[in-house]
């Protein structure tokens, strides 16, 4: 399905059982992200967040109840969903091949200007251009000098290449050291300023830039409001 902007993404009385589940990871869920708004979700080791990240990229189905984007069931996308809506896992996966193909992924046609604009607005621009083969630089053997927070960079030029308006971001900063945590967070809120985002998190930092805030706890919405409200 086509579908064009603004992007609305939709939940409504949504349910999730995992298949020979007998309990309900979540249960009525009732989320509107509107274009543009940032939302911060926030909840215990469990709780769901993962799930509902799944769910709304439509990997998997709800049970009962709705998620659309624009209208249609994002399941009814298929592969297309990437082109409207981005996620950036915890541990960003990067293949083994190029770094413009990387980058690349899900995109083929990008030049490399446009690789060269998408990490510079992720600050890796410099650190690629000193490699002595540059964008052709395999990522096997640059792996190991890339380090957690420059791995997550990469993910994000690629989410930023692709230009998806509804980003969710799972996590994406756990295991880093806290300097790096906070500039990679600064850098995700800046480039992402004109995306919807779901913010996936377990502390409080940087949320008071969200426009909500969402607990969620047994797999339902606790608490919702606005930084000031809570
Ligand atoms: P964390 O903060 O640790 O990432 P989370 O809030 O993301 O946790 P989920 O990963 O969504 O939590 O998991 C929610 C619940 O669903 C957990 O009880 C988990 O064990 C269960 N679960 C997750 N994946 C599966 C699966 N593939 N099959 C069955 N149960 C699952
Ligand atoms: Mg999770």
């Amino acid at each position: 399905p086509e579908i064009i902007a603004p992007y609305t993404l939709k939940i409504k009385d949504m349910t999730y059982i995992y298949p020979g589940g007998k309990v309900p990871v979540l249960s009525g869920i009732d989320l509107t992200l509107m274009p543009g708004e940032k939302i911060a979700l926030l909840g215990r080791s469990g709780s769901g967040k993962s799930t509902l990240a799944s769910l709304i990229r439509g990997d998997l189905e709800p049970t009962s109840g709705q998620i659309k984007l624009n209208q249609v069931p994002v399941k009814a996308f298929g592969d297309e969903i990437a082109r409207y809506i981005g996620v950036i896992q915890q541990t960003p996966y990067l293949f083994n091949t190029t770094i413009a193909n990387n980058i690349r992924l899900g995109n083929e046609t990008a030049s490399d200007a446009e690789i060269w604009e998408v990490l510079q607005r992720v600050g890796l621009e410099k650190l690629i251009k000193k490699l002595p083969q540059g964008l052709e630089t395999l990522v096997d053997e640059a792996g190991l000098r890339f380090s957690g927070g420059e791995r997550h960079r990469l993910a994000l030029a690629r989410i930023l290449l692709k230009d998806a308006p509804v980003i969710i971001l799972d996590e994406p900063t756990v295991g880093l050291d806290p300097i790096t945590e906070q500039a990679l967070i600064t850098t995700f809120l800046d480039v992402l300023q004109d995306k919807t985002l779901l913010w996936i998190t377990h502390h409080l930092q940087g949320i008071e830039a969200m426009d909500q805030i969402i607990f969620i706890e047994d797999g339902q919405i606790e608490m919702q409001g606005t930084p000031e409200e809570l």
